[in-house]
């Protein structure tokens, strides 16, 4: 249904850091048929908690507590960034689910709008992006070696989403409809186009694919406006930049 992001880089530090873009239904799964490991992953960055974004991160944690409690695994300290809301949502949830506020590795979670930050030699951009109304949804773009790559989190068409993916190498973009069914709250693959050519960006990812997409041409579509390579996201795609 939505391929999720998992960017691996090394610095010039040696500092091995691993980052992960939302962690919906599916993610802990497809991580384990990866064989990358799951407990090298330091930071995760929310775009906003629309459950289909978010429901895995309670599995991948629970896993994560097992495997440093009864396992003797190792992992680097966890760090969970992600919209307003996001210190409130998981105090709740770590208050309530058992065990979880005694994990035997550092745990943290940021906040952040629409400031640049950087994680070891990796530069992180989020951007507030419109989704539904009331709901602060961050896009993220992640500058690294000379690279960069946007991914919208779930957005519509909006000014913020164009700067977002300026110039990148690589945009992963919200295709949740096709251009003759659209929705107010996400692209459609028309606009999807419309963003990358706007945008410049030199390769297009459409991701977050409902059901209706499969009944249409969404790469057409998205290519109507935009002449560059486009790509239809799939589960365990992996594209080297
Ligand atoms: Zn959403
Ligand atoms: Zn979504």
């Amino acid at each position: 249904m939505r391929p999720k992001l998992r960017i691996q880089c090394t610095d010039k530090l040696s500092l091995s850091l691993s980052l992960d873009l939302d962690f919906g239904p599916r993610t802990l799964a497809n991580l384990l048929k990866t064989g990358v490991s799951r407990h090298r992953i330091t930071h995760i960055l929310f775009s906003h908690y629309h459950a289909d974004h978010f429901s895995d991160f309670i599995t991948y944690f629970f896993d994560a507590m097992i495997f440093t409690k009864y396992q003797g695994g190792k992992r680097p300290p966890l760090t969970v960034i992600g919209p307003r809301g996001t210190k409130r949502l998981f105090r709740a949830l770590f208050a309530t689910l058992p065990g979880f506020t005694h994990a035997p590795f550092a745990v943290q979670f940021k906040e952040v709008a629409d400031r640049a930050f950087a994680i070891g030699n990796t530069t992180v951009i989020p951007r507030t992006v419109t989704h539904t109304q009331n709901l602060h949804c961050l896009g993220y773009r992640i500058e690294y070696g000379g690279k960069a790559l946007a991914y919208s989190g779930d957005s519509q068409y909006c000014d913020s989403l164009v700067g977002l993916c300026r110039d990148v190498d690589l945009a992963v973009l919200d295709c949740s409809f096709t251009a003759n069914r659209p929705s107010p709250v996400h692209l459609h693959a028309g606009q999807c186009g419309q963003v990358a050519r706007e945008a410049g960006v030199g390769q297009l990812v459409l991701s977050h694919l409902y059901p209706i997409t499969e009944r249409y041409n969404v790469r057409e579509q998205a290519g109507e406006a935009f002449g560059g390579k486009i790509v239809v996201g799939r589960d365990l795609m992996a594209i080297k930049l």
